[in-house]
């Protein structure tokens, strides 16, 4: 397994050749105030190191020793309290929360870029800075002044860290079911009671408080999604001094022993009249939780390539390593017994298309954070809301898309190891293992795809579609002159028409027949992320090929070369994919339950 080092080269790319992020920062003033391409370059370079050099050397044993339950009590695994130490010293938590309350308020392309290199390095501990990162974005939008004066700051610097709990036994994906009940008391607080599952890092022992934000119904609630509040549940009750008081009625029952990132705890949590406060208005808590999700989601889809990334770079360098027959061509190192696996095509093809989506799906990552960033910070009242309708439409993509290619990446990374890949030893099985997750929590795949398909695209009567085929055709207009880039604009040009027509199709047909929004969701949220990575990489393209010419390091040409690879191999795929969708959801509603 190679050791995993942050793709600093790549992601310095990414943000200042193709997207400018320095020029997006400098428009809006209130990321300008802080950030400026030195404190960025510093920010990745120091993030790197933390990633590299503390978080990936406990990866593989924190997956053999996973977290301990010991009669409520949770044990992190060795080395992860020391490491979420080092979070702490650099308040990392923070690094794009609000400044008022202690945070350091980077912008998100910047944020995005240090999240994927702790998800790279180690998913089960990334969890904990990403989980308080979430909590204090949902706090920070929707608390009291009191709240946020009292949990924010220490949130940030990661004294206290946070948790997520939405779901319960029998409610996951449908919250409107859930049954943890908020009890008002007279001073203002409620009494918390019921049982979550899931948790991640309900309980641990690496920070000194624990805030929850549970979502629970208060007495004579509306039923249905319509009736759930925000609550926040500290670990320890916090006095009025800042000091920590007495333990909150609530405990860990136990922890899952799961399929991968073993190194987390999840936790079930026993809420037994646990005091909270009402984070936001009365019934209105799932909309409180939604602000930090579109954050959260897309901090998901970057697992995904995290994972992915690591995956890759152990697969290139043991391609260059294992030796096993002869290249087609004739012997490529005749001195060895064999050549290294590199020269094989199929190989090659699997290695490019870990390449392709790697770094396409970085790129796309960067651009979603980018309109989430002017969503938040544009001045312009009209420039943030056509980002928030980018950010409406590009998330669920981001979410489902990067984490189903983040998955077929690692697969694909295990699969050239050969039977070494189904090894611990070598790394690649932790990752698949750890990444399947990344598909079916903060919302299952098909969730998003339905997100996308029906509340997105359909919903909106096509108009949030529009938003995204408008910004490529400006880019395919703006380019019209650029001959090196024709070629790829030209099949760029082609696929969005074929997502055009596909998404006319289902508007059409999902009128006269509900099920095919369902029916069509999946193939839909595959053929938009294919695309959406084609403009991706004609963006590289764009960026590269200024470079390319006299490049000896292979990076501004093997950007050119993956990117033809993307267009010829991958990018075809949306052509039955488009097939697929016509065929309607009549295949999949014929059969009874019994011919299932
Ligand atoms: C390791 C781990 C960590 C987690 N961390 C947290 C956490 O920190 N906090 C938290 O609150 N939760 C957490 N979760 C829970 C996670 O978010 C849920 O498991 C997830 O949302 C799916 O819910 P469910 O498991 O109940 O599946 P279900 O909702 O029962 O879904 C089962 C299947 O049915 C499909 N389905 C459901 N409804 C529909 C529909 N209307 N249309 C089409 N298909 C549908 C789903 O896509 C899925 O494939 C975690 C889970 C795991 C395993």
């Amino acid at each position: 397994m190679a050791d995993y080092q942050a793709p600093l080269r790549d992601m310095r790319f990414v943000l200042n050749e193709v997207f400018d992020a320095p020029a997006l920062w400098a428009s809006l003033p209130k990321v300008a105030e802080n950030v400026d391409p030195e404190t960025a370059d510093a920010i990745l370079e120091e993030a790197g190191k933390i990633a590299g050099g503390v978080l990936a050397p406990l990866n593989r044993e924190a997956d053999e020793q996973g977290s301990k339950w010991n009669d409520g009590e949770v044990t992190a695994p060795e080395g992860f309290k020391e490491a979420y130490q080092t979070i702490v010293e650099g308040g990392w938590n923070g690094l794009g929360g609000n400044p008022e309350f202690g945070g350091m308020g980077m912008p998100k392309t910047l944020v995005a870029q240090f999240e994927e290199m702790i998800q790279g390095a180690n998913m089960a501990f990334g969890l904990a800075p990403m989980l308080t990162a979430g909590a204090c974005l949902a706090i920070n939008a929707h608390a009291s002044q009191e709240l946020k004066e009292k949990y924010l700051p220490n949130m940030y610097s990661g004294v206290w860290s946070g948790a997520m709990d939405l779901t319960e036994p029998h409610a996951g994906t449908d919250l409107g079911i859930i049954r943890t009940k908020a009890e008002p008391n007279d001073d203002g607080s409620f009494n918390v009671t019921g049982t979550k599952i899931f948790i991640t890092w309900g309980e641990h022992d690496m920070a000194e408080n624990i805030i929850h934000l549970v979502l629970a119904k208060l007495p004579d609630a509306p039923k249905g999604p319509k009736g759930i509040s925000l609550f926040l549940v500290p670990k320890f009750l916090v006095n009025d001094d800042g000091s920590l008081g007495e333990r909150n009625s609530f405990s860990c029952g136990s922890i899952e022993k799961k399929m991968g990132i073993k190194g987390s705890a999840t936790c079930v949590m026993n809420f037994d009249g646990a005091k909270g406060w009402l984070v936001g208005e009365e019934n209105k808590g799932l909309a409180a939780m939604f602000t930090m999700m579109n954050y959260e989601r897309l901090g998901v889809g970057i697992q995904g390539i995290g994972a992915a990334e690591a995956s890759l770079q152990s697969a290139r360098e043991y391609a260059l390593e294992r030796i096993q027959s002869r290249a087609p061509t004739g012997a490529q190192e005749p001195e060895k017994a064999a050549d290294p696996i590199i020269v094989h095509p199929d190989v090659r093809r699997m290695l490019m298309t870990m390449k392709s989506y790697v770094e396409g799906g970085r790129a796309f990552s960067t651009y979603v954070a980018q309109w989430l960033d002017i969503s938040k910070y544009a001045e312009d009242e009209e420039r943030r809301k056509h980002a928030e309708g980018m950010v409406a439409l590009l998330t669920p993509v981001a979410k489902a898309f990067l984490t189903d290619r983040g998955l077929d990446a690692c697969v694909i990374g295990q699969q050239v190891f050969g039977g070494h890949g189904f090894i611990r030893e070598w790394g690649q099985e932790q990752l698949v293992r750890d990444c399947r997750i990344t598909q079916i929590y903060e919302g299952a795949n098909g969730i998003q795809a339905l997100d996308l398909m029906g509340r997105k695209v359909v919903a909106s009567k096509g108009k949030l579609y529009e938003l995204f085929a408008q910004d490529v055709a400006n880019f395919l207009e703006e380019n019209s002159g650029n001959e090196q880039l024709r070629p790829y604009l030209e099949q760029l040009a082609a696929a969005v028409e074929r997502l055009d027509d596909v998404t006319e199709h289902v508007l059409k047909a999902s009128a006269e027949n509900p099920n095919e929004i369902g029916a069509a969701s999946v193939d839909y949220t595959d053929m938009f992320g294919l695309t959406a990575l084609a403009y991706m990489w004609a963006k590289i393209v764009k960026a590269a090929s200024a470079k390319a010419e006299g490049d000896t390091s292979g990076f501004y040409t093997g950007k050119l070369k993956t990117a033809r690879f993307y267009f010829d191999r991958l990018l075809p795929k949306t052509v039955s994919l488009a097939e697929g969708i016509r065929s309607g959801s009549d295949s999949m509603m014929a059969p009874t339950a019994d011919e299932i």
